[in-house]
């Protein structure tokens, strides 16, 4: 073969999304993928109905109504501020902009796995740092950056591990890395937890420090692709070079305007989500099925072995319970649970209690 891609393009393993069928199965429970067990806000369902009427016409360029509507919420600066097709585009970009060939991006042990899809797709090389008990080891970064690196990507809350680290350690992080490289601080989850700034007041205080948002977890808005990112405004300009104008279409704007206003959704599902999570973790554990402290909408079960995962994960689907499997992440033993309403966790909760035979 003598047509060939750019270097690095054909390592790149396919990220699989996660499973929503059972073949033979109607009454399937996915929790698979972190989506809102409440679903969209009302309002973010009837501004993109409304969209429908205006589809002939191209989108706006620069989201400055969404933008707007963003940093009156978050008191973040308009100008500041990048939407793109989902977080993982801002992902995409920022690797696009800051690494090539030669250049290094760091991520963690236990990393969302679009890191380094999006670091192979530049041409840099992904390099993983080891995390300490499930958790970002700001030390063990610090001694993987060299004059190389050029991006450092940590989800606080991380997925698919729900731990974070405090604002202290993020800063010691920030503050340690070498001059040519960018902290990402990536808050897909940031919203589940009360009074996280998901690194605003860094990013005010310091000119190496971005941040990446969504509207696919807590907005309820994961199959419309809305994401966002925030930072300095010489690094947001240099990402706007590189998307594309028309990225986000007029009805995904709309909706995601519509729902970033909606606060009260925020506080209600953040409660709600705590509440059955917590709930959730603390039945496993009596179960003998412990995990860490999960500061998101998610719980990482962790089981005996990998063969005992294995098999809670096949019991669960006989169910029709879809969790998620996470070996692509390094944790084979562990199977990674979407915190659903109620009914969903007590139905997720009684099967594992049928497979570790407790009653
Ligand atoms: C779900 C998730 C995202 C969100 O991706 P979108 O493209 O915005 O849907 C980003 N980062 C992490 C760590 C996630 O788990």
């Amino acid at each position: 073969m003598t047509i060939l891609p750019q270097p690095g393009i054909l390592d790149i393993r396919l990220y699989e999304g996660g499973e929503s069928r059972i073949e033979g199965c109607t009454n399937v429970l996915k929790l698979s993928s972190n989506e809102n067990p409440l679903g969209t806000p009302d309002v973010a369902r009837e501004a993109f109905a409304r969209a429908v009427h205006d589809l002939h016409r191209y989108p706006v360029t620069d989201h400055a109504a969404l933008r707007q509507a963003i940093g009156e919420v978050w008191g973040l600066d308009p100008a500041r501020i990048i939407c793109g097709v989902g977080s993982d585009e801002i992902i995409h970009l920022l690797c696009q902009a800051y690494a090539g060939p030669k250049d290094e991006v760091i991520h963690t042990e236990h990393g969302f796995l679009m890191y380094r899809i999006s670091a192979l797709a530049a041409g840099a090389t992904p390099v993983e740092v080891r995390e300490r008990d499930r958790t970002t080891d700001v030390d063990a970064i610090l001694a993987a950056c060299n004059r190389r690196t050029r991006l450092v990507f940590v989800a606080n809350p991380n997925n698919p591990t729900g731990t974070m680290i405090g604002q202290s350690e993020l800063r010691r992080l920030a503050e340690g890395l070498p001059p040519q490289a960018l902290l990402v601080l990536d808050g897909a989850y940031a919203e589940y937890v009360d009074g996280y700034d998901a690194g605003a007041a860094l990013i005010a205080e310091r000119d190496n420090v971005v941040m990446t948002r969504t509207f696919s977890k807590i907005y309820g808005l994961g199959g419309l692709r809305v994401g966002w990112g925030y930072g300095p405004r010489a690094v947001i300009d240099v990402l706007n070079r590189v998307r594309g104008p028309f990225n986000l279409s007029t009805a995904a704007l709309a909706a995601a305007e519509a729902a970033v206003r909606d606060r009260a959704w925020v506080t209600r599902c953040r409660t709600e989500n705590a509440r059955w999570r917590d709930w959730l973790a603390r039945r496993l554990a009596e179960m003998g099925v412990p995990s860490d402290i999960s500061t998101a909408n998610f719980i990482l079960a962790r089981f005996a072995d990998t063969a005992e995962a294995e098999a809670c994960d096949a019991h669960l689907r006989s169910e029709g319970i879809i969790v998620r499997r996470v070996a692509a992440y390094k944790l084979p033993h562990c199977l990674r649970i979407t915190v659903g309403d109620e009914a969903s966790c007590r139905r997720v909760a009684h099967a594992i209690g049928q497979f570790k035979g407790v009653r």
